[in-house]
């Protein structure tokens, strides 16, 4: 063990070697990045030697793997940390995988301002100072039916600055059956305690009655606030107040009513037996003051928050200090205007959100039969593959109790474990997602786009070639 520990070379003395002197100057890395890398391989390598893990000859021999290493640690810190993966799982808004994809118009919109300069703040009529606040809400207001909108960096963000700016010091009444949590620990509770709202619970979890809000109204009250369940579904014994009783209420009481929608249904996807979520223009055909909702949920955009409602309580909004704490950036309006233009040219199938939602398990099977023709025979006897029908999901907290019949292909193999393919995939370029069922790997085809198939059965192919 000394005598191996002897043959590792001096960090000054790699750092001069040819190979050590080529890569450096490959990657274009400073003196320290190249030290600090050789170091912590030279350390791995000294651990390797004490735990009697290393098989070494001679110091030619250590000095390659210490060199080798180094570089794949180098090489790896250049890798993009954020980068595209292929979503295998079926989950349409997978929030961990980015929720909404965006529509092509979308994309190409947000590189162009990201590439040049852009009337962000500037009205080019007058050569003046404008508002970014003007780029999109004449299409809020088109689609929702409102007289006035902002947008805000998410619709957490939504919620807090409504909340702060009209009910801070004021009491805010909530049925208690709507006090949901999102996720991510984003509680509608804590936002509210946060803003400095006094929270007035009223109801049980399941049961709330228009006599709840009436008894808990007082001086202090001025706002009633109904929060979509969004991602959850009771079911039994449930009651909650029409949202016309609440509108009533509210005004008769000159209170505000806000309504937090979430998911923010734009396009009407019950027409196509797709839930019941509320649709925007209806909520605020009712009379709703203010609503808000997210922006990649089932709009299909970029992540905003959107607050559509009455212009006299928008207006303080847009003057209010957290406008510009929360304000948007120039890419993201950039795509959620093209997003919201192809709503309002019902070229909804444009949007891969609302496209990946409504597309029918016969599409689907045909898109994976013709994708199983195409797997080589050897594939399927190592890597037991069969097409098989599914069940994914929308995701991102909406629609919940929506089961999508979908269709994918179902892979196990007798060498490895599915976790282990699983993981396997994931260490692909690009890295494949996938669920695993019992000791199946399942790919949902519903989230797989036909560009990506290519690149899909090359993983295959590779990863059979590797058992
Ligand atoms: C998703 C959701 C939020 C949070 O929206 P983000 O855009 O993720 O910040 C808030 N309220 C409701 C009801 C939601 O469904």
């Amino acid at each position: 063990m000394e005598n191996l520990m002897r043959l590792i070379p001096p960090i000054h003395e790699l750092m001069e070697d040819p190979t050590v002197l080529d890569l450096q100057k490959q990657l274009n890395m400073s003196n320290s990045m190249i030290k600090s890398s050789l170091q912590e391989a030279t350390t791995y390598i000294r651990n390797q030697i004490r735990d009697q893990q290393a098989t070494f000859e001679d110091s030619g021999d250590i000095k390659q793997v210490i060199m080798s290493r180094a570089e794949h640690t180098l090489l790896d810190y250049l890798k993009p940390n954020l980068m595209p993966v292929i979503n295998g799982t079926g989950t349409v808004l997978h929030t961990n995988l980015g929720r909404a994809r965006l529509a092509e118009s979308a994309i190409e919109q947000m590189v162009k301002v990201a590439k040049q300069y852009s009337t962000l703040e500037y009205d080019v009529e007058s050569g003046k100072r404008g508002s970014r606040n003007k780029i999109v809400e004449q299409y809020i207001k088109d689609v929702t039916g409102a007289e006035a909108a902002i947008v805000v960096n998410n619709n957490a963000a939504s919620v807090y600055m409504v909340l702060s700016a009209f009910s801070k010091g004021h009491e805010a009444i909530v049925s208690r059956g709507e006090l949901v949590e999102i996720g991510g620990s984003f509680r509608i509770s804590s936002i509210m305690e946060e803003s400095g709202t006094r929270l007035r619970e009223i109801g049980t979890t399941n049961k709330t009655h228009l006599y709840d809000f009436q008894q808990a109204i007082n001086e202090e009250t001025n706002m009633i606030m109904k929060v979509h369940t969004s991602n959850f579904h009771m079911i039994g014994f449930t009651q909650s107040v029409p949202r016309h009783d609440l509108v009533s209420l509210a005004h008769d009481h000159h209170l505000i009513y806000y309504e937090d929608l979430g998911s923010g249904m734009i396009y009407d996807l019950s027409q196509h037996g797709i839930g019941h979520e509320p649709l925007v223009k209806d909520v605020i055909e009712s009379g709703a003051d203010l609503v808000s909702f997210s922006g990649d949920k089932l709009l299909g955009g970029p992540q905003v928050g959107i607050i559509a409602g009455k212009k006299k309580w928008i207006d303080q909004l847009k003057k209010h200090q957290l406008a510009r704490v929360l304000r948007v950036d120039k890419m993201t309006y950039a795509a959620l205007e093209e997003t919201l233009k192809l709503l309002i040219q019902e070229k909804h199938q444009s949007i891969p959100t609302i496209r990946d939602i409504l597309v029918s398990q016969d599409e689907l099977k045909s898109r994976v039969q013709a994708f199983m023709q195409r797997v080589p025979h050897y594939i399927k006897s190592s890597l037991v593959t069969d097409e098989t029908k599914l069940i994914s999901k929308v995701g991102g907290g909406t629609l919940p109790e929506i089961e999508l019949p979908s269709y994918g292909i179902r892979m196990s193999s007798q060498a490895i474990s599915a976790e282990k393919i699983s993981e396997q995939l994931r260490r692909m370029d690009p890295v494949i997602i996938v669920r695993v069922e019992q000791n199946d790997v399942i790919m949902d085809f519903r989230t797989i786009s036909q560009e990506e198939e290519d690149l899909v059965l090359n993983h295959l192919i590779e990863l059979s070639n590797s058992f």
